[in-house]
């Protein structure tokens, strides 16, 4: 049998399913299920889709359509004018089609429709006979020709935009000098004598820009516009696009072909775009909005402000506008029916577009709906509540990485009280940001790899900025409504927002902006966005952290979550302070407790001051004197620590300081140290110069600085257990875990061990205690650490991979040169990812995966976990939890995310 090309829908049936996403694309599949499922059968304009294979074949015969195409459109095309009873290219009842493109993900304007096709000097009389409505007749023409000429003409052919700034804008600026000169506000004032004139003029200016002219023949325009749909697949926009999300280019697109109705003939059309529930909040209530007298784009392009569907969806530029429900509550009443129908079909959010024709609804499309992190939380978490979807399908609705913003640092509320905003727009959301004002998506790009921090500044956005707004903090619009291109796109990406900001002034070209009140912004200085608010301010303000606690959805959902993981999560921590954050957070424990932060910043004076004494002697005795003096504050350090984590693990790392970093090198430091050890200042430079390295990161640090001075380990070891016996003393639970870092041999374990265990004899007498609870273990991150796994488990009774130094120490990358040819070798496609961000699975997630095998072969019981930085990114946790380890460690800020994610493996990888 040979292969389907077309598939038809409408009058009450389709072809296609919502599952044929793949084959139909997204717009399409979703056509099909609307029109033709029996629960739904809604009100769809009739109309045939042209499959992505289609869009294959075509590429792969250099452009060209496969022999049956136009026998199965020819036949389609018969369905629709059966069902519309109108003819396309008939000169006495017209049919007009639109031409959508539709790929299997929903790329917000990143592909081109041509609406209105079929009209030409003889259709437009039919179009006129039928309607009784020259002016909307002429208009559809002159709207038809732009955007043909736009899409087909000149994007699709690839020929570079006419006079630098293309023919839509040129006939744009045509449309505005006949408004100017005849005095007019508004298109809609255009008379039909003005708009018939504007036909003639348009086709004139593009058969002189473009050298071609406009083709008279309905179906030269439609074969031209389905061309143009499967090229614009591999236009510069579409590609950038798929690139940074990183979609693959075999897809291809779907073509939709359909009729035409019209939310232009009157003021008894309209044309909105609705959602099932708050896209910014998440909270379950209808919204939209609408434009009267409007066609398809004139809602997204933000030109007129949109008017609510329903007071609900009223915010501040739309306050006093009617809404749709007060003016036709008809047709409200059948659109929130059929919202209803689609949410409960779907059983997600759906965002839907809609046009009503005098006084009759049509559907034009519905696809599941982006949502921003806050609202994905919500909607997840209440949808379950409700019992429209269990917990599994709620836990897999969220992307880990969406929880991010609603962890998402805001603008400091007492900051923000005591400034004066310098405009409001509307809130696109979400958080907070502050940023430098920039005015072009190139100056975006440009100073955010010089490492600024900045704000894109636009009149409004269109797809070509999506990589300017990719490298953007944040984005702020003059232009545009909630449901604009930047306010969608951002959307999607959960990145701060504010558009219509109608009060600003804004000069792209000349790079500034002005205020109501005069003030002026330019490139280059600081401004603040609270995007929740749509609030914007001068200067940088302070940005900070969110309360989880009274987040109910978010609390839901974590519940859910902790139901259904397996994997441990636990926090790296640096100080008391990041475990309190842990704990907040959800941390079960510590897996990696540096006690190193103390000789950093604040009130490090003191410590850093007792560690350089430390290093800089010569003789053991000299470094007890040090290490005694230290002891009392590594030892609170710790009590704090474990004090906080009462009755959960907290694993401590034993020093591992980058020597180098802590040697003083300034001569009055050195004079100072000189006098407290006694030794001359010559002495001590020379001691200085034999700690010098080559090689730090391959140097005497980790277990190697226990083994060559005991007492380091020694001094450790009893402040842990001292704290941990006064803890259990007092009634708390402390769960000690001592670590031994960057070991590569059992020797080394077994030299530490003694140690360990002289120190916790003694403890235990001094104190008169029985027993102190701890495990003694290391950190695997050397290659020959975990190859020799079975050996050091005899010693270890936990093992905490090191993903960063192991990975360093596996590729031979040193993680901070990996600069100079990273980017390259991710261009090139050497390696898919920088894998000191994502676990390389394949080497050494391999090496850990064999560790842990060959660990528990020789101790059953062998606790495991990774502490690296990959514990808390998405992919990475998800491959802990299939080769079995007990627990990730990351950032207390990553642990939300490490543990949705560990739900989500739990779901799709079941552990037996
Ligand atoms: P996008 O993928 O950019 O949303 P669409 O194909 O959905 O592109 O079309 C752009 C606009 O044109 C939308 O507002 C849509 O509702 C409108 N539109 C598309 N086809 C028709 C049609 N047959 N009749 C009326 N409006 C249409
Ligand atoms: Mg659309
Ligand atoms: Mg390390």
């Amino acid at each position: 049998m040979e292969q389907q090309l077309v598939y038809s829908f409408g009058g009450g049936r389709a072809d296609g399913r919502k599952d044929m996403k793949n084959l139909l694309g997204g717009k399409g599949a979703n056509l099909a299920e609307m029109a033709g499922h029996p629960d739904l059968k809604l009100p769809v304009p009739p109309g045939f889709t042209i499959t992505t294979d289609v869009c294959n074949a075509y590429y792969e015969a250099g452009r060209k359509f496969p022999d049956n195409l136009e026998k199965e459109v020819a036949s389609a095309l018969k369905q629709i004018e059966t069902l519309t009873g109108k003819v396309y290219g008939d000169t006495a009842n017209p049919l007009l089609l639109s031409v959508r493109s539709g790929a299997r993900q929903s790329m917000p304007g990143m592909m081109d429709t041509v609406l209105n096709l079929g009209l030409n000097d003889e259709t437009v009389q039919g179009v006129i006979a039928q309607t009784n409505d020259a002016r909307f007749a002429y208009d559809a023409y002159r709207r038809l020709i732009m955007m043909y000429a736009d899409v087909v003409m000149e994007k699709a052919a690839g020929i570079p935009p006419v006079q630098g700034k293309g023919i839509r804008k040129l006939l744009d600026e045509h449309l505005e000098a006949v408004k100017k000169k005849r005095g007019f506000q508004l298109d809609t004032e255009l008379t039909e004598a003005d708009l018939r004139q504007m036909v003639t003029d348009f086709k004139a200016i593009v058969k002189q820009e473009i050298g071609q002219a406009f083709p008279d023949d309905p179906m030269a325009q439609l074969w031209g516009g389905i061309g143009a749909v499967f090229d614009s697949w591999n236009g510069k926009r579409a590609r950038e696009y798929r690139r940074i999300e990183g979609l693959p280019d075999e897809w291809g697109t779907a073509v939709n072909v359909q009729a035409m109705v019209f939310g232009n003939m009157g003021d008894d059309c309209a044309t909105g775009v609705a959602f099932t529930r708050n896209p910014g909040t998440g909270e379950n209530h209808f919204y939209g909005e609408f434009l009267i007298n409007a066609q398809g784009e004139d809602v997204v392009a933000g030109t007129r402000t949109p008017q609510p569907i329903n007071d609900y969806s009223k915010n501040t530029h739309s306050e006093s506008l009617p809404t749709l429900e007060s003016i036709m509550p008809e047709m409200y009443a059948q659109l929130d029916a059929h919202q209803q129908r689609l949410e409960a079909h779907y059983q997600d959010m759906q965002d839907m577009e809609f046009t009503i024709e005098k006084g009759t609804l049509y559907i034009l499309q519905t696809r599941t709906g982006k949502r921003n992190g806050t609202a994905a939380v919500r909607m997840a978490a209440e949808m379950y509540q409700e019992g429209m979807i269990d917990g599994p399908t709620a836990l897999l609705r969220v992307n880990p990485n969406q929880l991010t913003e609603l962890l998402l640092p805001r603008l400091d509320a007492k900051a923000e009280r005591a400034a004066t905003p310098i405009a409001k727009g509307l809130p696109a959301g979400p958080g907070g940001a502050k940023g430098k004002a920039v005015f072009s998506s190139e100056k975006a790009i440009e100073m955010k790899r010089a490492g600024q921090d900045v704000i894109l500044v636009r009149e409004e956005t269109s797809p070509e900025d999506v990589d300017g707004m990719f490298h953007a903090a944040a984005v702020l619009t003059a232009k545009g409504g909630m449901t604009s291109h930047a306010a969608l796109v951002t959307r999607g990406w959960g990145k701060c927002c504010i558009v219509g900001c109608h009060d600003l002034d804004i000069n792209e070209a000349k790079g500034y902006f002005a205020t109501p009140d005069g003030q002026k912004v330019h490139e280059g200085d600081w401004i603040s966005l609270n995007g929740a608010a749509g609030t914007v301010y001068l200067d940088q303000m302070p940005v900070v952290d969110t309360d989880l606690a009274d987040n109910e959805a978010y609390q839901t959902l974590m519940n859910l979550v902790d139901q259904t993981k397996v994997l441990g999560v636990r926090a790296n921590a640096e100080s008391p302070d990041d475990a309190t954050n842990a704990l907040r957070f959800g941390a079960e424990g510590i897996g990696l407790f540096r006690t190193e932060h103390m000789f950093y910043g604040k009130g490090s004076e003191k410590p850093l001051h007792l560690l350089r004494k430390m290093i800089i002697s010569d003789t053991e005795a000299d470094r007890r004197t040090a290490l005694d003096e230290l002891f009392s504050f590594i030892k609170a350090d710790i009590k704090k620590t474990l004090s906080i984590m009462d009755g959960k693990p907290v694993t401590v790392r034993l020093l591992d300081p980058p020597l180098h970093e802590f040697v003083p090198h300034d001569t009055e430091r050195l004079r100072e140290l000189a006098k407290e050890l006694g030794v001359k200042v010559s002495v001590l430079k020379k001691r200085v110069l034999v700690l010098h390295e080559n090689n730090p990161m391959l140097g005497h640090r980790g277990v190697r600085l226990g083994i060559s001075y005991p007492e380091i380990t020694e001094t450790q070891v009893r402040a842990i257990l001292e704290a941990a016996a006064e803890l259990n003393q007092e009634g708390k639970q402390a769960l000690p875990e001592i670590m031994i870092p960057v070991t590569c041999s059992r020797n080394e374990l077994e030299d530490q061990e003694k140690i360990v265990q002289r120190i916790y004899d003694e403890v235990c007498t001094a104190r008169g205690v029985d027993e102190i609870p701890y495990l003694f273990g290391t950190m695997i991150e050397t290659p020959r650490a975990a190859l020799r796994a079975g050996p050091m488990a005899e010693k270890a009774q936990f093992f905490s991979f090191g993903t960063n130094d192991l990975t360093q120490m596996s590729f031979g990358f040193s993680r901070d040169d990996i600069g100079g040819f990273l980017p390259i070798y991710l261009e090139k496609g050497i390696l898919e990812a920088d894998p000191f961000q994502v676990l390389d699975r394949r080497g050494v997630g391999e090496l850990v995966r064999l560790a842990v095998e060959r660990g528990r072969k020789q101790r059953p019981g062998l606790k495991t976990g990774i502490c690296g930085e990959h514990g808390g990114e998405p992919q990475s946790v998800v491959f802990c939890h299939r080769i079995g380890l007990d627990y990730v460690s990351c950032s207390p800020f990553r642990v939300p995310i490490a543990r949705l994610s560990a739900a989500q493996a739990a779901i799709e990888y079941p552990r037996d």
